[in-house]
């Protein structure tokens, strides 16, 4: 016999967007109740910026996220701008740094940004519920007395609970990471109400290479370039880092979200410089030179050597008097433009986020409530909104969770 009971608000996923939808809809006097599938709560708040969580970023624009609505996010993102979230941060005595393009990162610890959130919940009366999972979540017939909308059962820790409620959210977050809470529960809810679903897709997520240029990236393992890589007409400039499987780090990370399987990469590797002149008039400076000594003055000496040694092997001990103009502002050109076509990405296992999701054109852009089914929010990564590395996605998750909890 499973026990029933009621409760105002019920946020499925307590993560980030869970969370600060559970705060601010019990700021608004609501009663709350968090159901958490794992053993705890925030575990990608833990994990995220290396352990130090960069929670959001100075420069939040629309243009740092990826929807197949890209106005979508302007509303929530306006209704809690970052600096909403810097003032909860620094409220609670929080350190925080500003690194690199506006991201803001804790000094000491992302637990501080989870207790802190774990702090406001309970403050106002939030309750969590972890180890829960959920059986059976049903609308209810609109009754002219009763103002719960949905039945949920579920059990926890084995034991079977129905709860009547007048508004669910979902926040159960993505596919990403399955070791972090990652999950399909909140697709399948959508679609159980009817809700159409974004193709989904890794996004953040480090390239598979294969073949030489695997081998490639396995000699340069660990070593880190500024470059400028362009997909389509995307285009970042940042470091990349060669990995045992093929190319990571920021740059690549940023690109993957617009990479599809079978498009050309073009990373410049040296974006400070026209290698095409650079190097013919290094031929007038210093014609006896290597190719090879030159190209180590303004690119990692371990690059140059995979590099001549993979597509210029005729190149590797030649002075740079032996060539032709034409050859060298070649041999510069495919370093400016480097092309190369990725096997795959990594995939779930060490994406980031997951792109797409519970499309836009269901919910309303104020306060997330789908259109047709009152009282049922999508909040956080579970919708087809992703951000750029930098932060975006926790002021995502921050700005969702709070324009849903205002009116759950
Ligand atoms: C390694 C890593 C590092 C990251 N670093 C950053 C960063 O520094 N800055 C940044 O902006 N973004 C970062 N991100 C992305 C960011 O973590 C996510 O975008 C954000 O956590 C999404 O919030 P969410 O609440 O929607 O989902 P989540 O934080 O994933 O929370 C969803 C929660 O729902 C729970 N859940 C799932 N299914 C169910 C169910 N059926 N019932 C109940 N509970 C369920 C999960 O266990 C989880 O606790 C990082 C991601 C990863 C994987």
């Amino acid at each position: 016999m499973s026990e029933r009971q009621t409760t105002d608000v019920v946020v499925l996923g307590g993560g980030a967007a869970g969370m600060m939808c559970a705060l601010t809809a019990a700021g608004q006097g609501r009663q709350v109740r968090v159901l958490e599938r794992s053993n705890k709560l925030g575990k990608k708040i833990l994990m995220s910026g290396g352990g130090r969580c960069n929670f959001t970023n100075l420069h939040v624009e629309p243009e740092h996220f990826l929807s197949e609505n890209t106005h979508f996010v302007k509303s929530a993102l306006m209704r809690y701008p970052a600096h909403s979230f810097i003032s909860l941060v620094e409220s609670y005595g929080i350190e925080f740094e500003e690194r690199k393009h506006g991201q803001l990162f804790c000094v000491h610890s992302a637990k501080e940004i989870l207790a802190m959130l774990e702090a406001e919940c309970l403050a106002l009366g939030v309750q969590f519920q972890t180890h829960c999972e959920l059986s059976q979540l049903d609308a209810l017939p609109p009754g002219p007395t009763s103002p719960e909308r949905f039945v949920l059962r579920y059990t926890q820790q084995g034991q079977p609970i129905q709860v009547q409620c007048q508004s669910v959210v979902v926040a159960t977050g993505a596919l990403s990471i399955p070791t972090l809470g990652g999950s399909d529960q909140g697709y399948q809810l959508a679609e159980q109400f009817g809700i159409k679903l974004v193709p989904r897709r890794a996004g953040l997520v480090p390239f598979m290479l294969t073949g030489e240029l695997k081998d490639f990236c396995i000699a340069l393992a660990g070593v880190s370039m500024p470059v400028t890589a362009h997909c389509g007409s995307q285009v970042f400039a940042e470091d990349m880092l060669f990995t045992h499987r093929g190319l990571s780090g920021p740059v690549i990370l940023q690109i993957s979200s617009y990479w599809f399987p079978g498009d050309t990469l073009t990373l410049d590797v040296c974006p400070a410089l026209d290698l095409s002149d650079w190097l013919v008039t290094r031929k007038r400076q210093k014609p006896s030179q290597t190719v090879v000594s030159a190209l180590a003055e303004v690119l990692p000496r371990s690059f140059v050597d995979q590099f001549l040694g993979i597509y210029y092997p005729k190149f590797i001990s030649v002075k740079c008097a032996a060539l032709r103009d034409q050859q060298l502002a070649q041999l510069g050109q495919n370093l400016n433009q480097w092309q190369i076509k990725p096997a795959a990405t990594e995939g779930y296992r060490t994406a980031e986020v997951t792109l797409g999701g519970v499309s836009t054109d269901a919910l309303s852009s104020k306060t997330l409530e789908a259109r047709g089914q009152p009282g049922l929010f999508f909040i956080g990564e579970v919708v087809d909104v992703s951000g750029h590395l930098g932060g975006y996605n926790f002021q995502w998750a921050w700005a969702s969770g709070f324009c849903a909890g205002q009116v759950a």
